[in-house]
């Protein structure tokens, strides 16, 4: 028998619960290539660099009909 909540909580405390699920903006830090947005730890997905080293070539990789086939376990996305 599945157990049940012995008391109904009010409608604040519903509503203090609630106030806390939210979405977060994640925090970036900036490529030292191209200057985007990048998450921190993770390769550029603009110019496929990280730590200052060319990881993936992205002008290899943007050749159309590759995307499916072309994504590997190499991609560091954390
Ligand atoms: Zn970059």
């Amino acid at each position: 028998m599945p157990q049940e909540p012995k008391k109904r909580h009010s409608r604040a405390r519903q509503g203090k619960r609630r106030a806390a699920i939210k979405l977060t903006v994640r925090e970036t830090v900036l490529c030292s290539n191209c200057q985007t947005p990048v998450l921190p730890h993770t390769i550029c997905r603009n110019c496929g660099f990280y730590k200052g080293k060319e990881v993936i070539n992205m002008a290899k990789k943007k050749k159309p009909g590759e995307e499916k086939s072309a994504s590997g376990g190499t991609e560091n996305t954390a």
